[in-house]
């Protein structure tokens, strides 16, 4: 874009009126699922007997049978073309981001030359898409290219404007998942097995173990006509260049601050639409940087949780475009200010109404509480290579592990109070006996136990640590290092298959120690006991952020690798491919197609930033740096025709300087993009994914970054009035 143009397009932007705020009609309470096929709304539209058997469907995974099916696809399309409704997709989530769906119309020939509107039980229950182009990891040969979709009951469909959406899985043929939600759901199935076990051993009515979701969607916000100008932004979703914007977030006065007018407006207007989804928005504020924001929703059982982060962000980008703004999901859009995650809370509840990860009031209660602490901690200290892995991506590395990032390693933050119970607990050990007497007694008889803090203790555990990738927060754990743009559904894979490990062995062990004749209680009290030992290097209250953490953390013999492409391997170790195998989620060929799928996602996210990032320094600031050069050189030329000479180099010497440093960047940025074009020559010729991966993580990147600095001080120097791309400033401040 040409100066002139970036002036007035910066100028359009800062001129923006808010636009109109919707206020509807209707309390959110009565516009809250307007658009899903809840059980209210099965009950309305479907035969007594068939919404009973649904709701055996739903609530016990009982399996449908077609006649089933198809009155259900008649009510559901019933309710549908009430709203409008012509279409319906399959709705799932390939290993791309986002998400996919193909429209079908409800039409049919009748037979008589007219047509009729059709919606049966096999398109509810199964589509074929035409896989060949999704990736598969080479699990699906393309002669073999077929990939089926199948309806998942336990996400409700809804109708986003004249289409019926059908949340589903997607796998290949031969049944391998190609998808995050076929694998997300065995490994809540697997939680939910191995919990309700272990919940047992406390409460014997328990049925069931629910697996729960709240994340906290950060995301930016960016005028759109500012975006438009940025060419990395629209190709990478990040600015691959730019300087600091004089005043960032150092003043604090962004988080929680008041929420600009305009972006209030897009705030209600996506709350509005979400709701009507059934998405369950609850709280919206200001984040640290500029223009960031965050949206969170109540907390909900994990695979509704997942399907409605993803349908948010397809909203969110919808609802931006309406109020002229773009909405950033990437991690890092912007250098030197914060980035955006996306928290996820995770906790395990049973059918009974308890939740296992928080206190209670009976030593009962607490000994579950401890039991599903410890039993955590267990999973992440065993997995925490994996847990990274899980959340690693080519745009989260610069959240974790890359420049200006913590370092990438799991640990856990538990606070001073819990801390001081597990410590009381491993050490009480000489005291064992009658504490297990105590114990039992404690039980039977509602005697006090010897955990003295136990009782009252962690009711307001209010500390936190903002460091801790995995942090204790009263009655959840928060998995911090999710991405902001990531499907939650590969942690919540990688967590709670690793959590039904642990507690699947921790059963195992109880039983084997009961068999011995030991009392179940001080079985429980025993393992509980070792465990704490066992995963202590896990649990880390420190700043997690600090070099002498990286140097503890090794010798802790936590994960410390910070190479995303590297860090995708933990998938493949041995203690990786066993816990998927006992859990029944992935088997070894899925681990490694999806292995091939990760790291040559990450090589194609590094190429389009590595050939964006060529183009704009040879063809945006390498041309204006020639042509400032060449305006202060005739002015030099000029002042030594006017003035003596002595006077005229005195006069002249800024401007000499300046055409020295702004030869000197541009040599070294041009010289630098050769080497980026050649470096990615040679990756490009690497034939193992892996391989190419590792080196467009150490060659190709690292070169970016480099250039990146002298680009940016370039940017420093030349006339603001000829420079071609929005700056961090304009883009950071304007709403
Ligand atoms: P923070 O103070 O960490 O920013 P927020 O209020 O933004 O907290 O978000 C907290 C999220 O955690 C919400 O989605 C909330 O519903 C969810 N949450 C609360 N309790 C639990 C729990 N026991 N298990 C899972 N998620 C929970
Ligand atoms: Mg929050």
């Amino acid at each position: 874009m040409s100066s002139t143009l970036r002036f007035q397009v910066v100028g359009e932007a800062f001129k923006k009126r808010p636009v109109e705020v919707l206020s509807p009609k209707e309390r959110p309470s009565e516009f809250f699922a307007k658009y899903v096929f809840n059980r209210q709304k099965m009950m309305r539209y479907l035969p007594t007997e068939v919404f009973k058997k649904m709701v055996d469907v739903m609530d016990n995974g009982a399996t449908l049978d077609m006649a089933t099916a198809d009155a259900v696809a008649e009510g559901m399309k019933r309710w549908a073309m009430e709203l409008g409704a012509t279409h319906i997709t399959h709705w799932f989530q390939p290993l791309t981001e986002g998400t996919a769906e193909k429209h079908d119309g409800f039409v049919e020939h009748d037979g008589k030359g007219g047509m009729v509107e059709e919606f049966t039980g096999k398109q509810l229950v199964q589509q074929e898409p035409d896989a060949s182009s999704f990736p598969s990891g080479g699990i699906r040969s393309t002669f073999e290219a077929r990939g089926y979709s199948a309806w998942d009951p336990a996400s409700p469909v809804f109708v986003i404007g004249d289409t019926l959406m059908i949340p589903t899985v997607f796998i290949s043929y031969t049944g391998e998942a190609l998808d995050f939600k076929a694998p997300l759901k065995k490994a809540l199935h697997a939680v939910d097995k191995a919990a309700t076990e272990v919940a047992r051993l406390f409460y014997p009515d328990v049925k069931k173990v629910v697996s729960n979701l709240g994340w906290e969607q950060e995301y930016f916000l960016v005028d759109e006509q500012l975006y438009a100008a940025r060419p990395d932004l629209v190709m990478t979703g990040r600015t691959l260049l730019g300087h600091d914007s004089a005043k960032n977030q150092q003043m604090d006065d962004h988080y929680f601050g008041s929420i600009p007018e305009r972006v209030v407006a897009f705030m209600r207007d996506l709350e509005i639409q979400a709701l009507e989804l059934g998405i369950p928005c609850k709280t919206r504020h200001n984040e640290c940087a500029p223009n960031q924001f965050e949206l969170a929703p109540i907390f909900e059982e994990t695979n509704l949780a997942v399907d409605h982060n993803m349908l948010l962000m397809m909203l969110m980008k919808k609802v931006a475009r309406k109020h002229g703004f773009r909405c950033l999901l990437h991690e890092k859009p912007f250098a030197g200010i914060n980035g955006s995650g996306k928290h996820n809370n995770w906790s395990l509840s049973t059918d009974t109404g308890i939740l296992l990860h928080n206190p209670g009031k009976t030593p009962l209660d607490n000994l579950r509480f401890i039991t599903f602490i410890v039993e955590t901690l267990m999973a992440v200290w065993k997995h925490n290579g994996l847990l990274k892995a899980s959340i690693v991506s080519a745009t989260n590395a610069h959240r974790l592990g890359a420049n200006e990032a913590p370092p990438a390693i799991i640990s856990s933050f538990l606070g001073k109070q819990l801390s001081e119970v597990l410590e009381h607990i491993e050490y009480s050990e000489s005291a064992e006996l009658s504490e297990f007497s105590e114990f039992s007694k404690a039980t039977k008889h509602g005697v006090h136990l010897d955990i003295p803090q136990i009782p009252e203790l962690l009711i307001d555990n209010t500390d936190r640590n903002r460091t801790s990738p995995f942090a204790f927060t009263g009655n959840r754990f928060e998995f911090r290092a999710v991405g902001s743009e990531a499907n939650c559904a590969s942690a919540m894979i990688a967590l709670n298959a690793a959590v039904a490990e642990t507690l699947m062995d921790f059963k195992t062990r109880v039983d084997a120690l009961m068999e011995q004749g030991v009392d179940k209680l001080q079985a429980i009290l025993k393992l509980v006991r070792e465990d704490i030992r066992t995963c202590k290097p896990i649990h880390f209250d420190g700043n997690g952020y600090s070099e002498e953490w990286k140097q503890e953390a090794a010798r802790r013999g936590l994960d410390v690798e910070a190479s995303c492409p590297l860090v995708i391997d933990r998938y493949l170790d041995e203690s990786s491919v066993e816990m998927f195998r006992k859990t029944h989620v992935f088997n070894r060929a899925e681990l490694e197609a999806r292995n091939e799928i990760k790291w040559e996602t990450y090589t194609k996210k590094i190429q389009i930033e590595a050939r964006i990032f060529g183009d704009l320094c040879l063809n945006h600031i390498i041309p204006v740096a020639t042509r400032y050069q060449s305006s202060l050189i005739d002015n030099v030329h000029k002042t030594a025709q006017i003035f003596p000479a002595e006077m005229a180099s005195s006069l002249s010497a800024n401007n000499i300087n300046l055409i020295q440093q702004i030869s000197e960047h541009a040599s070294y940025i041009t010289e630098h993009v050769e080497k980026l074009v050649e470096a990615r020559k040679v990756a490009n010729r690497i034939e193992s994914e892996r391989e190419k991966a590792i080196a467009y993580h150490d060659t190709v990147a690292p070169l970016i970054e480099d250039i990146r600095y002298h680009a940016d001080k370039l940017e420093l120097i030349i006339d603001d009035e000829i420079w071609p791309l929005p700056k961090y400033r304009e883009m950071l401040f304007i709403s």
